[in-house]
């Protein structure tokens, strides 16, 4: 039997990535509902939210589904408090150290995965207790490791290092990609880009049709300094690459940056100004469907390929 469906109690090895302002309690338990596992993207909501939204996702779906939380995240306490009040049954941890929080959620009984770009943090992980690893490569969306290691080369390698449970992102939105992280040696995978892009995700309208419309090369890793993040190359993006270009520091980054711009691009449609996290694979989504219709050709393709896999030499 598949590990990560086992672990979980879920019917596919599909996760959907917890993204901010992109998955509430609707996607989440869109995907839950399809057999995959949908996360709840905690990191834009407040305390209160996260309660609620959990609630809703608990009305929405008797199947397990999870919350991912970026250690990032100013009011990380309360968030945990929450969840394990609320009795989530797995928590994904992402943007941090591993060992702070994974015995206290598990002594919960909570499940615990933590996000990774590279071998180092992996067997840091192991050696913290969590489940399973998600390992994101450089083609991923949102917040990235430094690295610039892609999925194609990170896998293996973690695979390499770690015997537990591992999940592949980034760059993965079809089932021919999730054929080829099986072969790499994961377990499972994990699906962000392709979920914004449904009706179900709370992004804004705006941020969906510009998704779709987004070509192969649109997209670029930058804010090293800072966060690195892979964002679209819109007009706030122009202005971060002449800031480079005037040899801006750190502080001058973070001045322009400001507050609140992914929030700005992604739930209020602001495609000039604001920061639209994706990852490269939007040059393949071509439009905008229900998550469970991602689930399903998702799996109807990797049965495709796999079943046609003696014909490839
Ligand atoms: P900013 O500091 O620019 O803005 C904070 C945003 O988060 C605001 O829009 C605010 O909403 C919202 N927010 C939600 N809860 C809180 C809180 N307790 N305190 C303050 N603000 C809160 O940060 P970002 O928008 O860049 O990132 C927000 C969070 O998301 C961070 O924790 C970050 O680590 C995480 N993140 C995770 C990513 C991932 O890929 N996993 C990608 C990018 C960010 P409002 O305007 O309504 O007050």
């Amino acid at each position: 039997m598949n590990r990560i469906n086992h672990l979980f109690q879920i019917k596919y090895p599909i996760v959907q990535a917890g993204m901010i302002w992109c998955s509430g309690w609707e996607l989440a338990s869109a995907v839950s509902n399809a057999g995959g596992l949908g996360l709840i993207g905690s990191g834009s909501m407040y305390p209160d939210v996260l309660k609620t939204q959990i609630q809703k996702c608990k009305e929405a779906t008797d199947k397990p589904f999870g919350v991912n939380v970026p250690l990032l995240y100013p009011n990380i306490e309360a968030h945990i408090k929450t969840i394990i009040e609320q009795k989530v049954p797995i928590v994904f941890t992402s943007a941090g150290n591993p060992k702070t929080w994974t015995s206290i959620l598990k002594a919960e009984g909570i499940k615990v995965v933590h996000v990774v770009s590279n071998v180092k943090f992996a067997l840091k992980s192991a050696e913290a207790g969590v489940d399973a690893i998600v390992a994101e490569g450089f083609e991923a969306g949102g917040h990235n490791g430094r690295e610039e290691t892609t999925t194609l080369c990170l896998i293996p390698m973690v695979r390499k290092a770690i015997g537990i449970p591992l999940i592949a992102a980034g760059g993965i939105a079809t089932g021919s990609a999730m054929a080829a992280m099986f072969c790499l040696g994961a377990d499972g995978v994990q699906v962000g880009s392709k979920f914004v892009a449904t009706f179900e995700s709370s992004a804004h309208q705006n941020f969906k049709e510009r998704i779709i419309h987004t070509p192969e090369g649109d997209t670029q890793l930058t804010l090293k300094e800072l966060t690195p993040v892979r964002l679209i190359k819109n007009e706030f993006y122009v202005k971060i690459e002449a800031a480079y270009q005037a040899g801006a520091s750190k502080e001058q980054l973070n001045e322009l940056l400001g507050r609140g711009r992914a929030k700005k691009g992604m739930f209020e449609g602001d495609l000039i100004e604001g920061e639209l996290e994706i990852g490269q694979v939007s040059g393949l989504i071509k439009e905008i469907v229900p998550a469970a219709q991602v689930v399903e050709e998702m799996v109807q393709e990797f049965e495709e390929v796999v079943g046609n896999k003696t014909a490839w030499i």
